[in-house]
């Protein structure tokens, strides 16, 4: 059996080669999302081990977080972006997976693996009926394949949606997302080390407003990753 869906898997890629996430170039037999050079390129922040990180230091003065990193640099029109877009806009939920997978593995060994249970940023309803799945869970579910945390997504509710952020300017993404997240559940979290997982950090806003709510749990610290960071 098995080798029956070998063989008609070698088939379909014979007719339908899966490209580079990247670069576009078709992948080998071995290569999944990304080709061998892409992949050895990755733009990573190295942030993971450096306190006071300009993804840290987003949070400075706003909520106290034990830390709070991200795997890789998006630099606008970076050809890495696609990942993230894929998975988004796509469905590709087998990007967001291998990004949360290779965020897990950079976290083993730092100070981040002290945290004891993920929690993602909840879209609201009808966005995720429109898009079928949220994107920071399949990014925690990747995490958590490889560290083994458990993933807590029913403890944030979002309360309304919000307009998109991408064409705001920073004080008023602020004031878009304040007030939008509610904590469901906080028992499930309360006196542990919480990871807030999302896909991408700008301004830090959506982290916050959603960080804002998890501390209110009794004795939570806080860290926080995200698969990329916007500069
Ligand atoms: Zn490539």
């Amino acid at each position: 059996m098995l080798l029956v869906r070998k063989y008609l898997e070698g088939l379909v890629s014979l007719f339908y080669p899966d490209f580079c996430l990247a670069c576009n170039t078709s992948l080998l037999g071995n290569e999944t999302i990304l080709c061998t050079f892409c992949r050895h390129t990755l733009p990573v922040t190295g942030f993971h081990n450096s306190p006071g990180n300009p993804v840290e230091k987003l949070f400075w003065g706003r909520i106290p977080v034990v830390g709070a990193t991200s795997l890789l640099f998006f630099e606008k029109g970076s050809k890495y972006q696609s990942l993230i877009h894929q998975l988004k806009y796509y469905g590709k939920k087998e990007a967001g997976k291998f990004l949360g997978r290779l965020l897990g593995a950079s976290l083993q060994d730092t100070s981040f693996n002290d945290a004891e249970v993920i929690v993602t940023v909840p879209l609201h309803k009808a966005k995720l009926r429109r898009r079928g799945f949220n994107q920071s869970d399949v990014i925690a579910q990747g995490i958590s394949e490889i560290t083994g945390k458990p993933v807590l997504s029913n403890v944030l509710r979002r309360k309304t949606n919000t307009k998109s952020q991408t064409r705001q300017k920073r004080y008023d993404r602020w004031k878009n997302v304040e007030g939008i997240f509610e904590c469901s559940k906080p028992d499930l979290i309360k006196g542990k080390h919480v990871l807030l997982v999302d896909d991408v950090v700008t301004t830090g806003a959506t982290l916050e407003a959603a960080g804002g709510r998890i501390l209110e749990a009794d004795g939570v610290r806080l860290s926080i990753a995200t698969a990329a960071f916007v500069n």
